[in-house]
This record gives C-alpha cells, sequence and structure tokens, in this order.
C-alpha cells in the first residue's frame, strides 16, 4: 500500500469538486498514523469505540475534528461531550436526550447525525424512515438545546451487488431530500448527508454524500 499521506491526497483529489469531504477511520491504527495523517492535512478523524476515541483525542492536535461513527451507548456520552465534533450514530430519542444534557454540561452544542437503517442486514443499527421522521414530528427534539441535527448517516449491505448498494444510497439521499422540505425543529437541518465507506464511496459520492467515511483504503486493512 502507498504511505498514508499518498492515499489521503488520492482522496483530497477525488473529492474536490465533489462538495463532498473525507473522514479519514482511524478504528484499531496506532497514534502514529493519525499523526501521519493529520500532517498530510487531514484533521477529521472517525473512531466506532468511545474508549479509543478518548484515549488517542489528547495525543492529537485540538484542531482535530473527531467524529464518533459507532454505535453509542448512553452511559458512555460523557466521555465524549467535552470535544466531539459529530455524532454520527443517534438512533434513539433517548440518546438524544443525554446527549444534550452532556453537551449543557460542557457549554457546548453538540451535532448530531440520525442513524438511518439502509441495509438488508440484521445487524446494523439504525432508525427506519418512519421512525426517523415520527422522531423528528415529536415535538420532542426542539426541546434539546443543546444537540443539533445536522443531517443522516447510513451504511448499505456488505454485498458485492453494487446495484444494490446504489439503490440503497439513493433512498437516503431522496429521503434525506424529502426531509430539507419538511418541516423541521429549529435544531434540526438537513446538509450533511454521511454515506460510503472504502468500498463503495464512489457510489456514495455520486449519489450525494457529503461526508465519506474511509478507513482500510486509506491505512490498510485492520485485523479482524
Ligand atoms: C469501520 C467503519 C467505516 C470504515 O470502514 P472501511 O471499510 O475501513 O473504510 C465506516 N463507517 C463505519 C460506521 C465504520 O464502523
Amino acid at each position: 500500500m502507498p504511505p498514508i499521506a499518498d492515499n489521503i491526497a488520492e482522496f483530497e483529489k477525488r473529492l474536490s469538486g465533489t462538495g463532498c469531504r473525507l473522514i479519514a477511520v482511524t478504528k484499531t491504527k496506532p497514534v502514529e498514523m493519525l499523526r501521519e495523517a493529520y500532517a498530510a492535512g487531514c484533521k477529521r478523524f472517525g473512531e466506532n469505540r468511545v474508549q479509543e476515541m478518548t484515549e488517542k483525542q489528547p495525543q492529537l492536535p485540538a484542531d482535530v475534528e473527531w467524529h464518533l461513527i459507532g454505535h453509542l451507548q448512553t452511559n458512555k456520552v460523557k466521555y465524549i461531550a467535552p470535544f466531539v465534533a459529530l455524532v454520527h450514530s443517534v438512533d434513539s430519542l433517548k440518546l438524544l436526550r443525554e446527549i444534550d444534557k452532556q453537551a449543557a454540561k460542557n457549554q457546548r452544542v453538540i451535532d448530531c447525525l440520525l442513524q438511518i437503517f439502509i441495509a438488508q442486514e440484521e445487524t446494523k443499527f439504525g432508525l427506519d424512515f418512519a421512525e426517523a421522521e415520527a422522531l423528528l414530528a415529536s415535538g420532542e427534539v426542539e426541546k434539546l438545546p443543546n444537540i443539533r441535527i445536522v443531517g443522516l448517516m447510513g451504511m448499505a449491505t456488505f454485498t458485492e451487488n453494487r446495484e444494490q448498494v446504489k439503490q440503497e444510497f439513493r433512498r437516503l439521499k431522496q429521503f434525506f431530500e424529502k426531509m430539507k422540505t419538511s418541516p423541521l425543529p429549529v435544531n434540526v437541518s438537513m446538509r450533511e448527508l454521511s454515506m460510503g465507506m472504502s468500498g463503495d464511496y464512489e457510489m456514495a459520492v455520486e449519489e450525494g454524500s457529503t461526508l465519506i467515511r474511509v478507513g482500510s483504503a486509506i491505512f490498510g486493512e485492520r485485523k479482524a
């Protein structure tokens, strides 16, 4: 694999002019690799585990944006609330309330995405379209002044069937556009669409992603 800096430069080139930004997914990777990515100009990192993110965060410069992309348990929110830039994986009102509470304690407003279930798989977390609509229309989100919902996140099915993946991204984008033109709470805006990983980012960008989450294509395969 070419060096990390080359991979990042390659991604930046591919994304230039698309309106889509790169999040370097650094889960399981040592801090030295994050430093290497940072030196190459990458300041957005995605981690899926709270403990790993809180361990790495103080070891990198303060201008790094930390993106929590994995499932988040309510009892762990307090550890990331002081610094997290964007929580991609919000899938319940209960979790939103806890993020709001911890954000208030830190005198912050924390940006969140609703994670939408688009894959034909049992194992992925998320809300379905109807649940997401119901949450946004519940009257509860606007009672949480220390959170902002800024868009949606989704993961496509892990499959060789590219047409299926494309359709899943397309449906998420359509829902995103529909929500954009619906009446939304004051603290909700639809501007970020987080979709696409190493194996499917090209399709995600074509279908309108604004944030791709790429790990192995930059840092190499992870050990299982
Ligand atoms: C691990 C992970 C990624 C990145 O996966 P790669 O295939 O290594 O690019 C993206 N999104 C989420 C939610 C992940 O957990």
